[in-house]
């Protein structure tokens, strides 16, 4: 019954408590979290504006509440500064304290964009509910709203805003939205969904400024022309948070590295979430910033915390782009594989699917919209075979 310590309360530290408590009833268990501990599902950050929801209504446990249900001890409001990984103790806000086993679960921050201008600091970001907050309290019903970013999260909020009756403008360097995870016909579909809602796009170029005009802020992009806006949302990517890791003397390359127990490369240390950077199956290492590689670690790393040594299995899992005006479900291709492999896209009764397949002609990624259910199983299936073509192939 070793005790087990977490930093960070977001949906990886919490996961791999509620995971370690199925487990083990009684091991003591600490959660130590800079934040409130108010439990919150972040992916409703991107559509909570059209349902009029305030940030309170999102918290849907109290740090007290998750206690109780944990049986754990939570440390709110305490930032840990430092981890001295060979004396095994970590310096915090709160003053020194020992760990014996230590999860790491500290997320990642968003971007800064180098822009400038008088009012570059004006720039908000969402990456935790009391962004949401700050967000909410700044913008007025009628305020016009520019966004630096059209991935994912970056479509997510245009949609969002514009459904709560926002004038929006996306801004992306790309050609075209969604450039980084979606297959080319399926950011074409994207694109024409998202103005059609009335969504005004400004892609191959960026914020060269933003300075103060009046009451408002003006964008003055890199191709010379310029935007009038209330507020500037970013939603151009976040950064693993490594300080922690450093401080450990961690092995590090974007994220934390961790192997396929989920071990940092310091005995009884573990990292999961958006800090983490995991070892995949084809031996490459890779972020993986959503709910379900997250939960697939969390699943793991509380067994091996309960002392059964158990690898990360992860499962192919679709993500479900939160555009209501075209809903979309992905696997984005591996990394590696999308300099070499190609997209086939085949559109069959108003929905488009896209299968990508690597050097080899074996399906490693999918996109579809409109998405449901079954034909994301369908999909999902695929995956790992071959193209058809190939197959005849290999028969012949
Ligand atoms: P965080 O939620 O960032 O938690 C980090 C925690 O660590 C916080 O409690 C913080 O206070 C604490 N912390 C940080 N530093 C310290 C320190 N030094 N000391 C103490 N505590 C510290 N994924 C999907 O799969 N589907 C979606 O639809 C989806 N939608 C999203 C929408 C938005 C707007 C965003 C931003 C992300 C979305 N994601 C989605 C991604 C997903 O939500 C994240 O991958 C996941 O929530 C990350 O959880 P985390 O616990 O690793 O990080």
């Amino acid at each position: 019954m070793r005790p087990v310590t977490i930093i960070g309360a977001g949906l990886a530290g919490y996961s791999v408590a509620r995971e370690f408590r199925r487990l083990d009833k009684s091991a003591p268990l600490t959660i130590i979290t800079a934040d409130d501990g108010g439990f919150y599902s972040k992916p409703m950050l991107s559509n909570a504006f059209a349902q009029n929801k305030a940030a309170a209504q999102l918290v849907t446990q109290t740090a007290e509440q998750m206690a109780v249900q944990l049986n754990a001890r939570i440390m709110i409001g305490t930032r840990v500064d430092g981890i001295d990984s060979a004396n095994k103790a970590i310096d915090s806000s709160a003053g020194k304290f020992e760990y014996d086993k230590l999860v790491i679960a500290v997320g990642a921050q968003p971007i800064r964009l180098t822009i400038d201008g008088d009012a570059a600091d004006q720039v908000l970001s969402v990456n935790h509910v009391t962004d949401y907050a700050q967000f909410r309290s700044r913008i007025s019903s009628s305020a016009r709203v520019a966004i630096l970013g059209a991935g994912l999260i970056g479509c997510e909020f245009a949609d969002d805003l514009a459904g709560a009756g926002h004038a929006v403008t996306l801004i992306d360097p790309n050609p075209l939205p969604l450039a980084a995870l979606a297959a080319p016909a399926l950011s074409r579909g994207l694109q024409q969904a998202l103005e059609a809602r009335g969504i005004n796009l400004r892609l191959g170029t960026t914020a060269a400024r933003i300075d103060h005009a009046a009451e408002k802020l003006r964008i003055t992009l890199a191709d010379g022309k310029t935007i009038e806006a209330d507020i500037v949302l970013s939603a151009v990517g976040l950064r693993p948070e490594l300080g922690l890791a450093k401080s450990a003397q961690l092995a590090t390359g974007r994220g934390i590295l961790v192997n396929a127990f989920g071990q940092a490369s310091a005995p009884d240390i573990y990292a999961l979430g958006d800090c983490a950077e995991y070892s995949t199956a084809s031996g490459s290492t890779q972020i993986l910033p959503y709910i379900a590689p997250m939960m697939a670690a969390a699943r793991a790393i509380a067994r091996t915390l309960t002392g059964q040594p158990t690898p990360i299995e992860f499962k192919p899992a679709p993500v479900i782009v939160k555009t209501p005006c075209y809903p979309l479900a992905l696997v984005p291709p591996p990394l590696h594989a999308i300099g070499t492999g190609c997209w086939h896209a085949e559109t069959e009764n108003h929905r488009t699917i896209c299968r990508f397949y690597d050097a080899q002609g074996v399906m490693t990624g999918f996109g579809v919209a409109p998405q449901e259910a079954a034909v994301r199983q369908l999909l999902l299936a695929g995956l790992g075979m071959a193209r058809p073509e190939k197959l005849l192939d290999t028969l012949n």
